[in-house]
């Protein structure tokens, strides 16, 4: 189930990403995952709409860990999974109030492919004619954000973080992705409320020039209505009219 809401001020967003507080180090990707990554954006499947039921899922998979985790530590927070599109500033944001992560973490999801799951998803792809919704069952949905954005942000700050602040992880692809300390990320419209954004995850995604249509409000209520029936936390959409 999912709600939308349309911009009311053109004064809003006034900041959409965290300055970062320290100089950004750079890391090497797995050799799997820049050629997952290769697959992927060189992939002549034509439905490139396929990454956003992948990051919405991750989005609720979070969600579903914060839950867990939330009965044995006692915190509560309200699970959600907000859609923000912003065709003038080219971004599409998917925030959750999921279960964040550390900074390993980060190195370890997003860096790295746990399962040896390449030469699978090499081999599947091959089979299935470059169909893009295989994805998911390989563990790499992640990196069909790289379909529609020339580069990824994610700001994160964990459950399990105690003193630990927000990690800001940056990559175009290729062969390198940065990480940084950096901010809680701030509101991003003036109907967001003054929420407790201690923890969770904020993925930028800095769309390509023909992928804009995916920071419009219809165009991304119709894709979410396709699946979202299936995810039991709250989707609230806030994208660009046209
Ligand atoms: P899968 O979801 O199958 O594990 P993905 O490539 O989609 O594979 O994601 C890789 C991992 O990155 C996830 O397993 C999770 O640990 C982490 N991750 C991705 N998105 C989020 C998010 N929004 N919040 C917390 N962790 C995330
Ligand atoms: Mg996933």
């Amino acid at each position: 189930p999912f709600s939308g809401h349309q911009p009311t001020s053109s004064s809003f967003p006034h900041a959409l990403q965290a300055t970062a507080t320290e100089e950004p180090e750079t890391y090497k990707f797995d050799a799997e995952v820049s050629r997952v990554m290769d697959i992927i954006i060189n992939s002549l499947y034509s439905d490139k709409s396929v990454f956003l039921r992948e990051l919405v899922s991750n989005a609720a998979d979070a969600c579903d860990k914060r839950r867990f985790l939330s009965l044995t530590d006692g915190t509560v927070a309200e699970p959600e999974v907000k859609i923000r599109g912003f065709k003038d500033k080219k971004i599409l944001v998917i925030e959750d109030t999921g279960v964040g992560m550390t900074k390993d973490e980060l190195m370890n999801n997003l860096g790295k492919i746990a399962s040896s799951g390449t030469k699978k998803f090499q081999e599947a792809m091959k089979e299935a004619k470059d169909d893009l919704n295989l994805i998911g069952q390989f563990g790499v949905g992640f990196y069909s954000g790289f379909l529609v954005a020339d580069k990824m942000t994610v700001e994160t700050r964990s459950a399990t973080s105690g003193e630990d602040g927000w990690y800001k992880w940056e990559s175009s692809a290729g062969s390198d992705y940065s990480i940084t300390t950096c901010d809680k990320p701030e509101a991003m419209d003036e109907n967001e409320e003054a929420q407790d954004r201690e923890v969770g995850t904020r993925l930028t995604l800095h769309l390509k020039d023909d992928c804009l249509e995916f920071a419009e409000d219809f165009r991304l209520k119709d894709l979410l209505e396709k699946y979202s029936e299936f995810i039991e936390y709250p989707i609230s959409v806030f994208a660009s009219k046209t």
